[in-house]
């Protein structure tokens, strides 16, 4: 009963994309994940009666191998995701509104009027100085990757003449509002680096806002497209051992109640954090895990806030550059519909929020709100803080290098997950793509290790 062809560790979408490839070509897979649900830092739960989310997210129109695995487990896009073709800026203490349309082929108009209205908020010369910093910066993504990850955003873009209402209004956006770092501390290579995969498939762009929780309409789907293919996703599992034999090889897991689980093969799919303390023990000096054991980590704050209307006209991803709000959107008419009003925001620079509390972090939120024309202060039903305490690799300069292979070189080991080495960064895409690559290096892993004995597998 507990031996497997695959032990998986986790069952975020790295984990959950591994489990549904391997049990699709016929493999016995156990998933084990640490949670009550599914879905790690894409999950949707109840927290102190409250409906919330890890953090809102964002699908972006040009992920590849995400809707390809999604419809591999009978998701359609359509169902649950409505598509946004522009962004919104909000400036802090003005009225104004900076409209952004992102959608060559789905929304042409909004596209074309985006990058030549705005004239008040971007001037022509605004606009002008972001033609150089774009154009180099692609051509230094693609041919000086290296020399690009040592510099941030703010010095990349001080190097091109960016002027200071471009940067705030549309570097900004781009780079604090996706990863909470401050401009200062964002990798240029990551910034090109989630944009360029956009260029050859810009006719795809758009943006899938969930028309649900995503446990609910995406990761609890997949696992159980994996149950029913005799896989087993186990929640509230959460492993605290790698189990090796004589020749250090993995063989198995043991879990905080001291279950044994064996496997063929063992794919580690946690975050960075939970990855480091299962692999320091038996693998500390092995120097293939020196880089990614020292590859520094980061958090992220997310803030949500139930309301008695909704406080936006539409639900739209929505930028706040200046402000705590980095990025945020109404959900009520799309994740959490039924609600009268619901606001999720990603923190900008979450370290500053780790240590406050919910109060405190609400009137910091109520204050920049109301800076941005939201006047919600006597609307606000309910509010939880979700802190994600070093759930992400660093993406500050220099660290992209230390990332690790999802192939180890340690028999019956693989890795999955967002930090692994892949092209799209810390995204659902960037997970489903490890999860991919660890599926395939086990179905191609020649001389699996076999039990021999009740500890000991040759
Ligand atoms: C606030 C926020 C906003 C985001 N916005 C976007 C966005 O708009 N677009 C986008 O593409 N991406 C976004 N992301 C990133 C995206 O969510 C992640 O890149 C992706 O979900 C990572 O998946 P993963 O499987 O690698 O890791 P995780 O989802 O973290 O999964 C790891 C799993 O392992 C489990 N686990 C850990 N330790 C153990 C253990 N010892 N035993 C058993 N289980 C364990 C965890 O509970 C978790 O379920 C966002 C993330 C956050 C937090």
């Amino acid at each position: 009963m507990k031996e497997f062809d695959t032990v998986i560790v986790g069952a975020g979408l790295a984990g959950l994309t591994c489990g549904l490839e391997l049990s699709g070509k016929g493999k016995k897979v156990l998933l084990l994940e640490a949670e009550p649900v599914v879905g790690g830092r894409t999950a949707n739960y109840s927290l102190g009666g409250m409906e919330v989310e890890s953090g809102f997210h964002r699908y972006i129109g040009y992920y590849t191998t995400m809707p390809k695995v999604l419809r591999k487990a009978g998701i359609r896009l359509n169902e649950i995701f409505t598509w946004e073709e522009k962004i919104e800026i909000r400036v802090k203490h003005d009225d104004k509104l900076v409209t952004l349309g992102l959608a060559p082929l789905f929304g042409p108009l909004k596209l074309i009027s985006g990058v030549l209205g705005n004239n008040k908020l971007l001037s022509l010369r605004d606009k002008l100085s972001l033609v150089p910093f774009f154009l180099n910066g692609f051509k230094d993504y693609a041919l000086k990757p290296k020399e690009l990850d040592k510099m941030s955003i703010r010095e990349y873009a001080a190097k091109y003449g960016v002027r200071e209402d471009a940067f705030h209004n549309v570097v900004v956006p781009l780079s604090t509002g996706i990863y909470f770092l401050p401009p200062e501390r964002y990798s240029a290579y990551v910034f090109f680096g989630l944009l360029a995969p956009g260029i050859p498939r810009l006719f795809k762009l758009r943006i899938g806002a969930y028309l649900g929780g995503m446990t609910d309409v995406m990761c609890r789907p997949m696992a159980d497209v994996i149950e029913k293919r005799c896989g087993t996703v186990m929640t509230k599992q959460k492993v605290v051992k790698l189990l090796l034999n004589e020749q250090q090889e993995v063989i198995g897991v043991e879990t905080h109640s001291g279950e044994k689980f064996y496997g063929k093969h063992v794919v580690v799919a946690t975050t960075l954090n939970s990855a480091k303390q299962l692999l320091n023990v038996p693998f500390g000096k092995h120097a293939w895990f020196q880089p990614m054991l020292k590859l520094p980590m980061m958090p992220a704050a997310v803030f949500q806030i139930d309301l008695k209307k909704p406080a936006l006209r539409k639900d739209i991803t929505t930028f706040g550059p200046r402000t705590s709000m980095a990025s945020f959107a109404e959900q009520s008419r799309t994740t959490f519909r039924g609600r009268p009003g619901r606001l999720s925001i990603i923190l900008a620079d979450p370290e500053k929020f780790l240590p406050l509390t919910p109060e405190e972090t609400l009137e910091i939120v109520l204050r920049d709100a109301e800076a941005l024309g939201m006047h919600i202060r006597e609307d606000v039903l309910d509010y939880r803080k979700i802190d994600h305490n070093y759930d992400f690799h660093s993406l500050e300069p220099g660290y992209n290098w230390m990332r690790p292979d999802q192939n180890t070189p340690v028999k019956g080991l693989v890795l999955a997950g967002d930090y692994t080495m892949q092209p799209i960064f810390a995204t659902m895409e960037g997970a489903c793509i490890s999860g991919v690559n660890a599926a395939k290096i086990i179905l191609k892993r020649k001389n699996p290790i076999r039990r021999k004995s009740q500890e000991g597998y040759i």
